[in-house]
């Protein structure tokens, strides 16, 4: 394990001498198959329901296939005309730790799984240097839907796909959330604070106060790889929160 983590760390171009994260103290397959007919009327129910809280009771009380079946015929925000496919999630329906993100790219938009690109594979490097593999946890997005050109999730965007989320962090009930970015982590604490602020401490997400962690979203530390060293405290961090919980 040793040798291991200290090959991620190199591998994150993060020096071994870094000190060790605050204690937590101080600061749980992917979706099977819906058949055609079923995937048509669970969206068609949703679009009928025009207002967000009606929505949000509707897709509150789905099953893990009717949800998948309700985003993958979504077309209840303009992204619909310009995706490839929905990015629904990936991992264990039974995952200690939720991952979550912004929106699907490129890849992601044409393969139909979050973190598939450059960044998912620092995920995946990330995810290793604390001892787990990307098929432990769940990686989910804000967004189902590429926004065009990458552009940031408009609020209107993000309102209408929060249920889904919202949904799949339920069923998931997950012992820690960890938020990737300014977008994911300031929607998801309905905070206006700066990532300097939200990072490097244990938050709380919803009314069941799911212990959440915000750090740089790995296509931020690809570009500033100095930041690496920063985001290996908010990854110590939320080891922490999951064993701690264990
Ligand atoms: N960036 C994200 O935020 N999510 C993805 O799935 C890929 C890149």
């Amino acid at each position: 394990m040793r040798g291991l983590r200290e090959q991620c760390l190199k591998a994150m171009g993060i020096p071994l001498w870094m000190p060790r994260a605050k204690s937590a103290g101080e600061a749980r397959a992917d979706v099977g198959a819906a058949p055609q007919e079923k995937i048509a009327s669970e969206a068609r129910s949703y679009q009928e329901r025009r207002s967000y809280e009606e929505g949000r009771a509707y897709v509150g009380a789905m099953d893990w296939q009717g949800l998948a079946a309700a985003v993958r015929g979504c077309t209840r925000c303009a992204l619909h005309k310009t995706r490839t496919q929905t990015v629904f999630g990936v991992g264990r329906k039974d995952a200690a730790l939720l991952i979550i993100g912004e929106a699907p790219g490129a890849e992601e938009d044409r393969q139909g799984e979050p973190f598939v690109g450059p960044a998912g594979q620092l995920l995946n490097t990330m995810l290793r240097a604390i001892g787990l593999k990307r098929e432990e946890v769940y990686i989910a997005n804000i967004l189902k839907c590429r926004p065009p050109n990458n552009r940031d999730p408009q609020p209107e965007e993000a309102v209408t796909c929060t249920p889904y989320l919202e949904r799949q962090i339920a069923l998931i009930r997950p012992r820690a959330i960890l938020a990737l970015g300014r977008i994911a982590g300031q929607w998801l604490l309905q905070s206006e604070l700066p990532l300097g602020r939200l990072r490097g401490r244990v938050l709380q997400y919803g009314e069941a106060r799911v212990p959440l962690v915000v750090t740089y979203h790995p296509a931020y530390l690809l570009r500033s790889p100095l930041a690496k060293a920063k985001s290996w405290q908010d990854l110590c961090l939320i080891r922490e929160v999951i064993e701690i919980k264990q």
